[in-house]
């Protein structure tokens, strides 16, 4: 057992994007900071969300320009500058390029690892921040200051004291379990199969995302002229799938996804990923603040949830700064807080959960209805600017470092 206590004004439980992200946001406070993370930063670069690429919202963009990493991001990731939404085996489909709305590019892909690798990077480079890796929350106690941690590092216990401590710790967090802040959980029934693809043509920058038999089927423009594949199956289905040999794969995906991109020409390593819908019922308690997967984890069908667990980050960071990081007076700015976050989160849970129960029903009438909707889309420019704009996430970005 340690016996000297480190006092850190912000302890972050949680290295993954967003944990680190928020730690990179903190980097021009003076506040002292200490980023918590179970697993060594090469293990978390190991797992299975290497084969991830997370396509990010303009919001996110903003919010890293603002941070100073786009710089570093930008050559990394691929523009999407038009969408192509359809309906297997349905007469709807909607093309829209948003090029025609001035309002290119929608977003970017960017393969998880080399996101991870820039922010990474550049917080294990801040003055104000430290690590402790691998290092696990356990337990905490609620005292005068904010809270007494007791985390397992590597062969030793490590205590430590935080005024705010900051769960980023995932969809089953430690810290929200701890602080009693219950959860609404959902499971899907459903994994996605992610891998990447090499198509005959070129992507030319379009994000397709098919409604299929299956499930939704997203195939997305990376490097090299390469696709990025996201497929939604029954469980049963997506180990049936994943049984298969690659050809037998290209083929089943081929028939699922048509000839938009000529031939399938080949496939990479496959990965299973079972899909769940968490939700904090709060996301404050005293001294402490959820954000990331920690306060919602959502099904990827919209590829929202990185993109919202971002501007989490981003308006705990602009609250902190309006207050001069004081953090005295925490209530009032938890509070706020969590009143900013409302509107974004319902917003994105109920188009993430909609969206998957809407295209999971096979009755003709409902496909009837899709089809109608998929066409009306296509046919509507002033629908197409909404659902642009929508997709953007900029109408719930907080204003911040420009006051
Ligand atoms: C198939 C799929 C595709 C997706 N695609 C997109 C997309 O295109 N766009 C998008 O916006 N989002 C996407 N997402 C969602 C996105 O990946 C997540 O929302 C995001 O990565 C969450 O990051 P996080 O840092 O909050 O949580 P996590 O990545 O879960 O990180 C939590 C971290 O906390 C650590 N930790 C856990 N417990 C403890 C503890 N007790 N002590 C210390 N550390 C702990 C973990 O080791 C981990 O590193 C997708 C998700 C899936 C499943």
């Amino acid at each position: 057992m340690q016996d000297t206590i480190k006092q850190y004004d912000v302890v972050i439980v949680g290295g993954g994007l967003i944990g680190m992200a928020l730690a990179a946001g903190l980097a021009k406070s003076p506040l002292s900071i200490l980023l918590l993370e179970q697993n060594t930063v090469a293990a978390i670069a190991a797992n299975i969300l290497d084969l991830r690429t997370t396509g990010l919202a303009r919001s996110s963009a903003t919010i890293f320009q603002q941070m100073g990493l786009w710089e570093k991001i930008e050559p990394l990731v691929t523009a999407i500058e038009k969408l192509d939404i359809s309906e297997q085996g349905g007469y709807g489909s909607a093309r829209i390029d948003a090029r025609e709305f001035e309002m290119a590019p929608v977003g970017y892909m960017a393969p998880n690892l080399d996101l991870i690798k820039v922010l990474s990077d550049h917080v294990q480079g801040l003055q104000n921040v430290s690590i402790q890796t691998p290092a696990s929350l356990v337990a905490l106690e609620k005292n005068a200051q904010g809270y007494l941690l007791q985390c397992q590092a590597a062969e030793t216990e490590l205590q430590v004291q935080a005024k705010l401590v900051v769960g980023a710790d995932g969809a089953r967090s430690k810290l929200r379990s701890l602080l009693g802040i219950e959860s609404q959980h959902k499971e899907y029934g459903q994994s996605a199969i992610i891998s990447n693809v090499q198509p005959e043509k070129e992507h030319q920058n379009c994000a397709y995302e098919r409604f299929t038999e299956h499930g939704p089927l997203a195939i997305l423009p990376i490097q090299e002229q390469h696709c990025a594949l996201i497929w939604t199956h029954s469980s049963e289905q997506a180990a049936a799938h994943m049984a298969l040999d690659d050809d037998a794969f290209l083929e089943a995906l081929e028939q699922a996804f048509g000839r938009r991109l000529g031939r399938l020409k080949a496939v990479g390593k496959r990965v299973s990923y079972p899909l769940s819908m968490t939700h904090a019922n709060t996301l404050t308690a005293p001294a402490a603040v959820l954000v990331g997967n920690a306060a919602q984890s959502v099904h990827p069908v919209a590829a929202q949830g990185f993109n919202l667990g971002l501007r989490d980050a981003q308006s705990l960071l602009v609250l902190l700064q309006k207050q001069n990081y004081q953090l005295e007076q925490l209530d009032e700015l938890l509070k706020t807080y969590a009143d900013s976050r409302v509107a974004d989160r319902e917003h994105v849970i109920k188009l993430t959960d909609g969206l998957t129960r809407m295209f999971a029903t096979q009755f003709p009438a409902a496909r009837a209805l899709r089809g109608i909707g998929l066409r009306v889309l296509g046919a509507l420019a002033p629908l197409q600017r909404v659902l642009l704009n929508r997709n953007s996430g900029m109408r719930y970005l907080n204003h911040w470092f420009d006051q």
